[in-house]
């Protein structure tokens, strides 16, 4: 089992595929920044808080993606007065998360097998939700710094403490964009400048979602790479698009050039959302065109 580390007094982490970061906010108590994707990612939280000696309190939702929010309902369930805060815009999808395997269906009712846990969390209620405008939150004796870094999804914060930034999704680490080619976003702009906006934040250190903890000597080499993916990522569904193809077919061609296959409709659905971001965002660049076909949505590289 991972143990938490401290990067000061007061922030910690434990590490793993999910970075989750802990703060001491009293004596003996802790608040969760994100919990993991499911229940057993929040009952290893809660061991490894509880091997330190301090116990849960609350957590911080950064993002409602299933693999951040998922051990928040056995934290809720075992921990009483356990209390969830959120983004405003969020929130509804912790509470409800039917709605994220919805929005990856055309809106339509999930098949199966998009009804698991990599894409649909167990729901949890958000007893607080963060407004959009908010750049603060006491709980207990500590105060935490809030910034707004949509883009990898509707509302996603990042969260200061004592010098450390919990950066969530804003950013990734190197293996990871590796692995999955194309960074996973909602809104691929506003992706970009929050990557710039975490960059320029005044701390020592940055705990990403998916990475490892970065000091300030690496983080301008880690943001370029991932400044570089978005890139890349642009230019090869432009280039997919060519003189007119679907969604389906840019998807097609994009995981053929990266050289990566999706084993499960999840991991499909998941990538196709993303494409599905680019050509949202390329559209808006003014790079790329769609055309409503005999076929459906055509979209057209701009010569
Ligand atoms: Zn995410």
């Amino acid at each position: 089992m991972s143990e938490l580390q401290f990067l000061t007094n007061r922030a910690a982490y434990l590490p793993g595929t999910n970075n989750l970061g802990v703060v001491v906010v009293g004596d003996g108590t802790a608040v969760a920044i994100d919990t993991g994707i499911d229940k057993e990612a929040g009952r290893l939280l809660r061991r490894a808080c509880e091997a330190a000696k301090l116990q849960l309190v609350a957590a911080i939702s950064t993002h409602h993606h299933a693999d951040h929010v998922g051990g928040n309902d056995y934290l809720v369930r075992n921990i009483k007065d356990f209390r969830v805060y959120a983004p405003r815009r969020e929130a509804p999808f912790i509470e409800d998360p039917y709605l994220e395997p919805s929005y990856l269906s055309y809106g339509a009712s999930p098949i199966a097998p998009l009804r698991n846990k990599f894409v649909m969390a167990s729901p949890s209620p958000v007893h607080e939700r963060i407004e959009a405008t908010q750049s603060t939150l006491t709980i207990g004796a500590v105060e935490f710094a809030l910034f707004p870094m949509p883009g990898h999804s509707l509302a996603q914060i990042a969260v200061v403490v004592e010098g450390i930034c919990y950066a969530a999704d804003s950013f990734f680490g190197g293996a990871v964009l590796a692995k999955y080619g194309v960074p996973y976003a909602h809104d691929v702009n506003a992706q970009i400048t929050s990557l710039t906006q975490v960059g320029q934040l005044d701390v020592a250190q940055w705990v990403p979602g998916h990475g490892v903890l970065t000091g300030r000597d690496a983080i301008a080499e880690t943001l370029a790479i991932n400044h570089q993916a978005i890139a890349t990522s642009k230019t090869m569904v432009t280039a997919a698009c060519g003189s007119g193809a679907s969604l389906q077919h840019v998807v097609a061609t994009v995981q053929r050039e990266l050289g990566v296959t999706s084993s499960a409709m999840a991991q499909y659905a998941v990538f196709a959302s993303g494409i599905s971001a680019y050509l949202s965002a390329l559209h808006t660049d003014g790079v790329v065109t769609v055309e409503l076909g005999a076929d459906g949505p055509l979209w057209r590289a701009v010569a």
